[in-house]
């Protein structure tokens, strides 16, 4: 390929990243590679299946725009898969490894128990998870009850992906990172994969949250186990952790980098949540860092006034299986959806209210008795998750400069002072680290966004024409 061919690529990628953003551009297109153009096609190259069929069903119009624009003739894009993926070894056969879960299901059906319909597979093989150290599994939490929306569109495929993967195929992604903030939706996805993974039989699925996978270490350390719950460990097929973030203690992390390591060798799949991602989990180290950024890292946002109507409205019908009486009709779930914002907790905990209240007092649901209810779940909406890239780009726009004069070495007046704003507001606003913050301010030192955080708090006590200006910039990124 000429280097003008390489240069028109990186433009072209350059494009689609400030379309699609640095978080989406990441996980899907970072480990895109351009093989050749031939005549109108543009020939690309992805390490994956999944990433060639993910970008081909929903990038491929976008894809061929970037395209466009830099090269009119191209009128095709061709993906191919670039090498054959790791093979999983093919895990060996377990002596030891009770079939619970077949004769379970078998027994259920010999005392011609009806059990409720969900309840079918979930009671064996919930029993069985715990049986084998997993931390308890929700029956409700599973992909049925799962509503996708824009928020959670790729995360849920990922996590449909790995739930679907049988014994022997290829990993597709390696380990499954997924992060959001609280009440999101990342235990439901971690718990429905283990539901799903589990049903089948095949396959054996183990979830754990990060304080469980610490506590079966500590106890298996006091009883001289610890060879044998490593062992167990790395005798499943699934290793599902939720709140990563959690994971404390040296040792802890230790263990933890080793068994994940054992794991992504063997060809097993691991998949984790956290509140935050790879980078920012601060307390473990590096190597860890990376290794878990190396896989798929994919975020949810916060759930669209549109998925919080649809999760209620399912959450209503579930509610009405068990208590015919209940009804809360469209206009009041809207309402609802509407005011009560933000966070799955929310919505379940005013659900349940107006359910207790229909039980109790039998009173149909009007809007006065919704609004009443749930009057204290409404609250001014949460401080948002800002993104650094938008942090640049409102104060570049406020200061009347380049976002590129930010990240640029220029040190005059003009430029100084509104990086040094940005940088602030990066520190406050966001949970990154001061060397990331560095890093994304064209490759700064962390501390020289220390000395620019520490300048702007020392001006804003005595600047009031700036500390109004720092304000009206928060609330402008709050808002947007
Ligand atoms: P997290 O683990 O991210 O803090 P959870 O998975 O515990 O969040 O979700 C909080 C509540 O919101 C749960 O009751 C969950 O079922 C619900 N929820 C979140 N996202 C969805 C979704 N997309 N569809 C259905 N329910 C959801
Ligand atoms: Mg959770």
């Amino acid at each position: 390929m000429t280097s003008l061919e390489q240069e028109r690529w990186s433009r072209v990628k350059g494009r689609l990243k400030a379309e699609v953003g640095d978080d989406i551009f990441a996980s899907w297109f970072a480990r895109m590679d351009l093989e050749a153009v031939e005549n109108d096609t543009a020939k690309l190259s992805v390490p994956t299946r999944f990433l060639k069929s993910w970008i081909q069903s929903h990038y491929s119009d976008r894809v061929l725009r970037c395209w466009q624009a830099e090269e009119r003739g191209v009128q095709r894009i061709e993906l191919s898969v670039r090498t054959a993926a790791i093979k999983t070894a093919l895990a060996k056969p377990r002596a030891d490894e009770p079939a619970d879960l077949v004769h379970e299901q078998k027994v259920e059906k010999a005392n011609g128990t009806e059990p409720r319909p969900h309840m079918a597979v979930s009671m064996p093989v919930s029993a069985a998870h715990e049986a084998s150290g997993g931390s308890p599994l929700d029956p409700r939490l599973t992909f049925e009850t799962f509503v996708v929306g824009r928020s959670n569109t790729l995360t849920h495929a990922a996590a449909k992906q790995v739930a679907a993967a049988r014994r022997g195929d290829l990993v597709m992604f390696n380990p499954l990172y997924i992060h959001a903030g609280v009440g999101l939706g990342k235990t439901h996805l971690l718990q429905a994969i283990t539901w799903a993974g589990n049903a089948s039989g095949e396959r054996k699925v183990l979830y754990l949250t990060a304080e469980r996978f610490m506590y079966g270490f500590a106890t298996a350390l006091k009883t001289q186990n610890a060879i044998a719950y490593k062992e167990a460990l790395r005798g499943i097929d699934v290793l599902v952790i939720d709140d990563l973030q959690f994971l404390t203690g040296k040792s802890m992390q230790a263990e933890f980098c080793h068994t994940l390591n054992a794991l992504i060798d063997a060809g097993r799949q691991v998949v984790i949540a956290a509140d935050r991602p790879p980078s920012e989990l601060e307390t473990l180290d590096d190597r860890v860092r990376s290794r878990l950024a190396g896989g798929l890292v994919v975020e949810m946002g916060p759930l669209g006034e549109e998925l919080r109507f649809e999760i209620l409205k399912n959450r209503i019908m579930a509610a009405r299986a068990h208590h015919p009486g209940f009804d809360v009709p469209d206009n009041v779930a809207s309402f609802i959806a509407k005011s009560v914002t933000h966070n799955g907790r929310d919505l379940e905990g005013a659900l349940n209210r107006l359910l207790a209240l229909s039980k109790l007092s039998g009173q149909p649901m009007t809007m006065e008795v919704a609004e009443r209810e749930v009057r204290d779940l409404i609250r001014p909406q949460e401080p948002k998750r800002v993104k650094i890239e938008d942090i640049q780009r409102v104060v570049a726009r406020q200061y009347n400069v380049s976002r590129s004069d930010l990240l640029s070495s220029r040190r005059t007046a003009n430029v100084v002072r509104p990086r040094q704003v940005a940088m602030y507001l990066a520190k406050t606003l966001t949970l990154r680290s001061l060397p990331e913050i560095g890093r994304r301010f064209g490759g700064r030192d962390h501390t020289t966004v220390l000395h620019a955080v520490r300048k702007i708090e020392h001006l804003l006590g005595s600047d009031t024409a700036l500390a109004d200006e720092v304000e009206a910039l928060k609330r402008q990124l709050q808002l947007e």
